[in-house]
């Protein structure tokens, strides 16, 4: 591919820009010899600034998101993709959420350039497994786990059941939760349903993938295998 189509279309700046770098020397091959404006070259063969190129399209990458920040791209406050570098929004194609948190809710945020991967993760017939810690604002009632599982818990406004979910306690006010829909604010609906309410909504694992250490606001990209574990 050309170097100039390459460089930009991943988000490091328009074609102009990426001809600055070039005239700037700042693009090299991995022998460190200045690559040239009509250069074509393959991916991992390129270094910016010393440093390998973000993954081609097919990155998959994961956030600890902090309560505050929405999933929009469109919303003017605070978005995750603050808590991204600039280009990864410039990519072709562009990067965007694999679902949605809450502005309320924190934890782990999976978000991908890669459709396939996307559709392949929301999907109601992967039914992909979700876990979330939850707080409280009243004690349990004790019957949370067997009305979850039931499969015949309507929420309101809903004509479809859901599915069977997950429940376990972790405290008098606390407890954690596997759905394998994701429905507009499930969880939090979920638990209203059965007389409480949501304070606190942390999503700790998305199929086989947990946050593994991660600091809260931080992103890294996922290795192949945790793609795997992921569906
Ligand atoms: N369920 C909710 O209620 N909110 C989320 O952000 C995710 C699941």
């Amino acid at each position: 591919m050309r170097l100039i189509k390459l460089v930009s279309n991943l988000g490091y700046g328009s074609q102009k820009d990426v001809r600055a770098m070039i005239r700037d020397e700042r693009l090299t091959t991995r022998d460190g010899v200045p690559l040239g404006l009509e250069a074509r070259v393959a991916h991992a063969d390129v270094l910016l600034d010393g440093e390998p190129l973000d993954p081609p399209q097919g990155l998959v990458l994961m956030l600890n998101k902090p309560c505050g920040y929405t999933c929009s791209t469109s919303d003017p406050g605070l978005t995750v993709y603050s808590l991204l570098p600039h280009r990864f929004l410039l990519r072709k194609p562009v990067v965007s959420s694999v679902g949605r948190l809450d502005s309320d809710s924190s934890g782990l945020l999976l978000l991908t350039d890669d459709g396939q991967f996307l559709h392949h993760v929301i999907s109601p017939r992967r039914a992909i497994a979700k876990t979330y810690e939850v707080t409280l604002a009243r004690p349990l009632r004790g019957d949370e786990g067997e009305v979850f599982a039931s499969g015949t818990l309507m929420l309101r406004s809903e004509t479809e059941p859901l599915l069977p979910a997950g429940f376990e306690a972790t405290g008098e006010q606390a407890a954690r939760v596997t759905i394998t829909e994701g429905r507009y604010h499930q969880v939090r609906r979920m638990l209203a349903a059965v007389g409480n309410h949501v304070e606190t909504l942390r999503r700790t694992r998305i199929g086989g993938l947990t946050l593994d250490g991660l600091e809260e606001g931080r992103w890294r990209f996922l290795a192949a295998s945790e793609i795997e574990a992921v569906i």
